[in-house]
């Protein structure tokens, strides 16, 4: 059974139940949703929550078709309540997105083993699955916006802790990491970010470019 340690933010979860997050963020929220029963739980109740409060503002302040906004893309990511399928990597929000499980997914080598397949790119933000070859470490970097990561299989390390399938890491500009796939498994990650990441030393860097990451 899963055990996850570490969960999405309250703010990251309200944005999702209120549709005002990038779609890459929403990939990574619904995915750590079918994944986390304390996720889900603590969603149904922003979702009510959210309800109740719409339905009382009664229409004053919001745009008509905002609830109804709200309740198509909750609608487009499929039934959150959706329990993972027994033997999938990928939650089934992702299997919706690639067409089947892992074995469906187009990787591009991107050096050294490692893997990325771009899920999703538009102006706001982008999704990626990554994969990192087992104890393999990826290049220091630090960031310009938010990043989300959410494992998959295997599991990293970084100065924060340790992250296995389900668990979450949400990184910013205060953060400076050199995530590290354990041994034993290679570790797969859905990875969303808003902004270049930033890289130390010129290698990295070149491989940003290639990773467009
Ligand atoms: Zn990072």
């Amino acid at each position: 059974m899963t055990t996850i340690r570490h969960h999405i933010t309250e703010d990251l979860l309200m944005g999702y139940a209120t549709g005002s997050l990038p779609q890459a963020f929403d990939f990574v929220v619904a995915s750590h949703v079918s994944l986390s029963d304390d996720a889900r739980a603590r969603l149904e109740t922003l979702e009510a929550v959210g309800g109740a409060v719409l339905c009382d503002m009664d229409g004053a302040d919001i745009a008509d078709d905002s609830l109804a906004k709200t309740l198509a893309k909750i609608g487009a990511m499929g039934p959150v309540m959706a329990h993972e399928s027994a033997c999938g990597v990928l939650p089934a929000p992702l299997q919706r997105v690639v067409g089947g499980d892992i074995d469906k997914v187009h990787w591009k080598s991107i050096g050294r083993g490692a893997k990325q397949c771009v899920l999703h790119s538009d102006d706001d933000a982008s999704a990626r699955l990554i994969y990192i070859p087992a104890g393999q470490a990826m290049p220091k970097h630090s960031h310009r916006g938010t990043e989300m990561t959410l494992v998959l299989q295997g599991a990293f390390r970084d100065e924060d802790g340790h992250y296995a399938r389900g668990d979450m890491e949400i990184a910013d500009e205060q953060v400076d990491h050199s995530p590290v796939a354990e041994p034993g498994e290679a570790c797969i990650c859905l990875v969303a970010t808003d902004a270049p990441l930033k890289f130390d030393g010129i290698i990295p860097r070149i491989a940003q470019r290639f990773m467009n990451i």
